[in-house]
C-alpha cells in the first residue's frame, strides 16, 4: 500500500463510517477503511473506543422527528440487504413500543401514516391492558411499531457493512490514526499502522472526535456520558417476559425517562435485558472520555436506575446485575455533522443518540455528498451542516 493514494480514505470503523465507505466502493471508488477494533480488555485499553460496542441499540421508524423517521424507514431495506448479503442476524423484530406525552404521539401518528407503518395507538389503559408485565406511567398514551421495529445489534450492523465495504473493494486497515494533514494537494494519514495518502478523507470518528492532529479536533460538540444496566434473568423469567418490544418510556421528569432493551440470550447461554438513561450533556476531552469508557459509568445514578425498571416491571426477578460505560456525541441541530471540515476533508460525525438505528443511510448521506449526487429533498441539508 506504500505510495499508493486512495481516492478516499474513511477514518472510522463504526456504524457510520463502515456504510460510507461501503456506499463509495459500491459506486466504484477507491477506499481505504482505517480504524481502531473493539478493545480485548477496555479497562486497559490505551487507544480510542466507540458507541457501537454492544449488542443491542434500539430500533424503531416511527418518531417525532420526521428527519429521524425518515432517516430509519430508509436504512431498513440496507440492513434488510446487509444481512443477506452477509449472512449478519443485525436486526430482531420484536417492535417498538413508544410511552410518551399525548402531542408527540400524535405527530408520531402522522409519520406513521406517511411512511404506512402500520403502529398501533394506545391510551394509558389500553398499554396497561396489552403489555401485562408492565406497570406503565398512569398517564401515558404510546404507539407501537410491530415490524421493522425492535432492537439491532450495532457490532454485528459493523461487522456487514465492513464485510460489504470490503467485498466491494475497499481496503480495510486496523489502525490507530493520530494526524490528518492536507500536503501537496493530498491528505495523509499518520497511523499506527504507517503513513496513507488520499484525496479526499471522511473523518467518522464518533465520540473520538477530537483525538489526535485531525481538522475535527476544531468542532465544539458535546458527549453525554451514559450508563447502562444489564440484568441477568432466569430462564423462567426470560420465558416470561420474552414477548416484551424495545420501550422507550419519556416522562414529563426527565429523571423518570428510560429505555429498556428485552430479554436476549447470550452467546454464552445467559440472557441478558437492560435499562438505560439519558444524562446531561458537557464538554470532555478524549481523554476523559477514554477515562469514562474505562469505567464502570455512573455508580451513583445505579440504584436509580435499577427501580426505574423494577416499577415498570413488577416482580422482576433477576440474577445479578452489572453496569457498563457508553458515550453519545451530540450537535447544537441534533443531527450529525455530514460537511467539509476543509476542502479534502470532511466529517461524518456526532451520531446525537440516534445513530444506530439508521447508520447505514446516514452513511449513504456522506457517501453520495461526496459523489457529487443530489442531497434528499425530504431532509433539510442545513441540519447536517457544520456550524
Ligand atoms: C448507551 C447508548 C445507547 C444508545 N442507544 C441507541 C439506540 O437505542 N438507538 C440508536 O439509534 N442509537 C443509539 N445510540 C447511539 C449510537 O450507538 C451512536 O449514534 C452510533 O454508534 C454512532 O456511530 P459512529 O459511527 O458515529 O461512532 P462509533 O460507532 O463510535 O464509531 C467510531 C469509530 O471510530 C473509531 N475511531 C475514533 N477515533 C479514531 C482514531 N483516531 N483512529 C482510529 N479509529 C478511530 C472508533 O474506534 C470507532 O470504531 C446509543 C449510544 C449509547 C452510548
Amino acid at each position: 500500500m506504500a505510495g499508493k493514494t486512495f481516492e478516499v480514505a474513511v477514518v472510522g470503523r463504526g456504524m457510520m463510517g463502515s456504510a460510507c465507505a461501503w456506499f463509495l466502493a459500491e459506486a466504484g471508488v477507491n477506499v481505504l477503511l482505517v480504524g481502531q477494533s473493539e478493545p480485548v480488555d477496555r479497562k486497559k485499553h490505551d487507544g480510542v473506543f466507540a458507541s457501537h460496542h454492544d449488542d443491542t441499540r434500539i430500533a424503531r421508524i416511527v418518531d417525532p422527528n420526521p428527519v429521524k423517521a425518515w432517516l430509519s424507514h430508509r436504512a431498513l431495506p440496507q440492513i434488510r440487504h446487509l444481512e443477506n448479503l452477509t449472512g449478519e442476524k443485525i436486526l430482531h423484530d420484536v417492535g417498538h413500543l413508544w410511552l410518551g406525552p399525548a402531542e408527540e404521539v400524535a405527530v408520531m401518528a402522522a409519520s406513521d401514516q406517511n411512511l404506512n407503518l402500520g403502529c398501533q395507538q394506545f391510551s394509558p389503559e389500553e398499554v396497561a391492558q396489552e403489555f401485562t408485565a408492565l406497570s406503565p406511567p398512569a398517564d401515558l398514551p404510546g404507539i407501537f411499531q410491530a415490524t421493522g421495529a425492535g432492537h439491532i445489534d450495532p457490532r454485528a450492523y459493523v461487522r456487514a457493512e465492513g464485510a460489504a465495504a470490503e467485498q466491494a473493494g475497499t481496503t480495510v486497515v486496523d489502525a490507530l490514526v493520530g494526524a490528518v494533514k492536507e500536503q501537496n494537494g493530498n491528505v495523509t494519514l499518520e497511523t499506527s499502522a504507517g503513513e496513507f495518502a488520499a484525496q479526499r478523507v471522511v473523518l467518522a470518528t464518533g465520540p473520538f472526535f477530537a483525538y489526535g492532529d485531525t481538522p475535527a479536533n476544531q468542532l465544539d460538540l458535546t458527549v453525554g456520558t451514559r450508563t447502562i444496566i444489564h440484568f441477568e434473568l432466569s430462564t423462567e423469567e426470560a420465558q416470561r417476559l420474552a414477548g416484551l418490544p424495545s420501550i422507550i418510556v419519556k416522562t414529563e421528569d426527565k429523571d423518570r425517562s428510560f429505555y429498556v432493551l428485552p430479554p436476549k440470550p447470550q452467546p454464552d447461554g445467559r440472557t441478558i435485558m437492560k435499562v438505560g438513561i439519558t444524562r446531561e450533556r458537557k464538554h470532555l476531552s478524549p481523554s476523559q472520555i477514554a477515562d469514562w469508557f474505562r469505567s464502570d459509568g455512573d455508580l451513583a445514578m445505579e440504584p436509580h436506575q435499577k427501580q426505574l425498571l423494577f416499577d415498570f416491571i413488577p416482580n422482576l426477578k433477576v440474577l445479578g446485575s452489572r453496569t457498563a460505560p457508553c458515550v453519545t456525541t451530540y450537535t447544537e441541530t441534533g443531527h450529525p455533522i455530514i460537511d467539509n471540515l476543509t476542502d479534502r476533508v470532511s466529517a461524518l460525525i456526532a451520531g446525537n443518540g440516534y445513530a444506530a438505528k439508521c447508520a447505514s443511510a446516514l452513511g449513504e448521506l456522506a457517501a453520495n455528498r461526496l459523489l457529487g449526487k443530489p442531497w434528499p429533498t425530504e431532509i433539510n441539508q442545513q441540519l447536517f451542516q457544520r456550524p
